[in-house]
């Protein structure tokens, strides 16, 4: 057994999402980056059908950007697809968080984008979090809807089921997903007053050159 450190970083992680209330059961998912031996690129994510509650570090699987596990047997997330369609098209990604929060689901049904609604959005975030095309759970297809709403972002509503978010790594990934709720809620909030401002646009323009600088940090 390897990559203790990393599966621990895992499991921190779920219990993140699940106690901020934005998963429930053994839905949504969870990887990161790992490096195998000779430094080639590896994947740790959570199994399927695990209840958070229950889940250890143990059953985090490792696999490769096959989706074969390396170590030992289990079924890796129902979304491997997705998490690998991300690292593949994102050398700067180091995590990605699959969730299905409420508001954001409830958006994402509704098929609306949260605009640049407050300055913080724009600086961790990039901007607007689009919608991505409806497609299954769990396909190829879904992954590349989801990859190209995504763009150069790190955040994007999945239609009519939940929320894709990514980071340097798995704190920055979590603090996306519970952003996008809390945008997500007053969003929502707003359309509900019936007027939604949005911020700017110098402002959005400055900040989305901060929200560049700061992804350019990785390689
Ligand atoms: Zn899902």
């Amino acid at each position: 057994m390897g990559w203790e450190e990393e599966k621990e970083q895992v499991l921190e992680a779920c219990r993140r999402i699940a106690a901020a209330g934005l998963v429930a059961g053994a839905a949504g998912n969870v990887s990161r980056r790992v490096e195998g031996p000779d430094g080639v690129p590896l994947v740790a994510i959570t199994p399927s059908q695990i209840p958070y509650h229950r889940l250890t570090a143990g059953e985090i699987l490792v696999i490769d950007f096959k989706g074969d596990p390396v170590e030992h047997e289990g079924v890796p997330s129902s979304e491997t697809l997705m998490h690998l369609a991300v690292y593949r098209a994102r050398a700067d990604v180091g995590a990605v968080i699959h969730t299905h929060s409420i508001y954001a689901s409830a958006l994402a049904v509704a098929g609306l984008e949260i605009p640049p609604l407050i300055e913080e959005q724009v600086v961790l975030l990039g901007g607007c979090v689009p919608v991505a095309e409806y497609a299954i759970a769990g396909g190829q297809e879904l992954a590349d809807s989801a990859c190209a709403a995504l763009g150069e972002g790190s955040a994007a509503l999945l239609r009519n089921h939940g929320v894709l978010g990514v980071g340097d790594d798995l704190e920055e990934a979590a603090s996306v997903c519970e952003l996008v709720e809390r945008l997500a809620q007053i969003h929502v909030l707003a359309l509900g007053l019936g007027r939604v401002t949005t911020l700017p646009d110098h402002v959005v323009e400055v900040e989305k050159e901060m929200f560049r600088t700061r992804r350019g940090r990785r390689p």
